[in-house]
């Protein structure tokens, strides 16, 4: 399907693409450097691109002004995620808990959620706890041999309660979550990168027959 027909069959589910200078989209389940460690975005057709519920495009595009204002741009690791891509996530990587069981309780399979970090005007991710998903090439790794102790060890980090990482660190964590709480969205304690909209419980799950 070419692009032009994708963004419009993907309306059709209030589904908005999200571009931008002030957005860097790089969705790690596009690529193969995620917990997964295969790109199930181009497997089932959605590539690198990020379709967003139209709530969220709304109030990301409100915090636009705010990157610019410090010279920031927004990386988007992930947003609208297709049920087919959850399932063949959960599949491949079988720690209980990383992937929720149902789809539906995914909100990224209901568009309204996005895992997100800032970066410096170069593209440049400042410093955070830990990289999105907690995830490194050493926890690959040990994941693929069947050892979740290194991924379970790292997602204590990705708590908002974790303290012990260096001062910087901290201070971009509790930004970014002030500058999402403060424009529609929610944080979660477990994730310092997921970000649901708020209200989010009444958005159904989004199933198209395009992927
Ligand atoms: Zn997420």
């Amino acid at each position: 399907m070419d692009s032009k027909s994708l963004k419009a069959e993907l309306a059709k589910f209030d589904l908005t693409e999200l571009s931008g200078e002030r957005f860097i989209i790089d969705l790690m389940y596009a690529g193969t450097r995620n917990v997964a460690g295969f790109a199930a975005y181009e497997e089932i057709g959605l590539g690198n691109r990020a379709f967003v519920h139209q709530q969220v495009f709304e109030c990301l595009m409100k915090i636009v002004p705010i990157l610019k204002h410090h010279n920031l741009k927004m990386c988007i690791r992930d947003a609208y995620r297709p049920p087919r891509a959850h399932i063949l996530l959960q599949k491949k990587v079988a720690m209980p808990g990383l992937f929720a069981a149902n789809y539906q309780l995914s909100n990224h399979c209901h568009g309204t959620a996005v895992d997100i970090f800032l970066t410096d005007e170069n593209g440049k991710m400042l410093a955070y706890p830990t990289e999105t998903d907690a995830y490194t090439d050493d926890i690959a790794q040990a994941l693929r041999k069947g050892n979740f102790q290194p991924l379970q060890d790292n997602l204590l980090k990705a708590r908002h309660n974790y303290m012990y990482a260096p001062y910087e660190a901290l201070a971009n964590r509790s930004f970014l979550k002030e500058l999402m709480e403060n424009n529609g969205f929610l944080a979660i304690p477990h994730e310092w990168w997921h970000y649901n909209l708020q209200g989010f419980e009444k958005y159904p799950v989004l199933e198209t027959d395009l992927f």
